[in-house]
């Protein structure tokens, strides 16, 4: 279990998230989903520790994390931009960040390469370099970069909004299965309302740095508790 309290990030004068209390239960997937710039990365990245908070409290797994170093949170983010390095192959690009923390054997790193490129379907693209890859394969490469650490949560930012709308719908019911087998806790942002009712066990609808509403997507579209929910559900993009 994640827990938030009364979390707040403000920038200068930009008060960026204003008072989330969210529990995220252990092994759920969570969308988070609302217009441009109602804190949804900003609080993606409170969560993975890339932002200091301004008050409140994160915890994981009845830890206090709120102080806590990214790379001491085990989590793994995502991100849409699914930033992997050039020069590097597949399965390079899979294990740096393994290989870098010296926490695991080169056995152990080959047995986890394995495994994960047999979930994802992405044995072929070890060996290759990313500009020889399509945008669903990079993508499918970034997931492995995740999967691979068996992290306690993924965190992930649009991580299918650079794809065309084709790839899009085919990667969402891939994470759906993925999640499915790994049942690793996610929490997902997107500003897709389509996506966020297709993806989500529950959904968080934010606005202005607060939340909404949580529900599941039915209950979302049925009894939606005030009108910016009623309205932003409504109206897909
Ligand atoms: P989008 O859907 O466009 O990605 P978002 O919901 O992810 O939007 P955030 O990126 O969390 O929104 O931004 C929330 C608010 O905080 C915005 O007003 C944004 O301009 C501001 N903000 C975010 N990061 C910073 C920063 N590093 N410095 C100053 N302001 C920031
Ligand atoms: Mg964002």
């Amino acid at each position: 279990t994640v827990t938030l309290q009364n979390l707040h990030k403000e920038f200068g004068d930009v008060v960026a998230v204003n008072g989330i209390d969210l529990e995220i239960n252990h092994g759920e997937f969570l969308v988070i989903v609302g217009p441009s710039g109602c804190g949804k990365s900003t609080t993606l990245r409170l969560l993975a520790g890339l932002e200091s908070t301004t008050d409140g409290r994160i915890e994981m797994g009845g830890r206090d994390v709120t102080t806590v170093e990214p790379k001491d949170r085990n989590v793994a983010m995502v991100f849409q931009n699914y930033a992997l390095y050039p020069h590097m192959t597949g399965r390079r690009n899979i294990t740096f960040g393994m290989k870098s923390s010296g926490d695991f054997t080169d056995e152990e790193i080959d047995r986890r390469v394995t495994e994960a490129a047999d979930t994802l379907d992405i044995a072929d693209l070890l060996d290759r370099k990313p500009d020889a890859m399509s945008g669903g394969e990079r993508q499918r490469v970034a997931l492995g970069r995740a999967i691979v650490r068996d992290p306690d949560a993924f965190l992930m930012d649009e991580p299918l909004s650079n794809l065309d709308a084709k790839l899009r719908i085919q990667m969402r019911a891939e994470l759906a299965r993925l999640h499915s087998t790994l049942e690793t806790t996610t929490v997902y942002v997107t500003h897709d309302q389509t996506e966020a009712m297709t993806l989500g066990e529950r959904v968080v609808v934010m606005n202005d740095g607060q939340i909404m509403q949580v529900d599941e997507p039915q209950v979302l579209y049925d009894f939606p508790e005030n009108r910016f929910v009623a309205e932003f559900i409504g109206d897909p993009a």
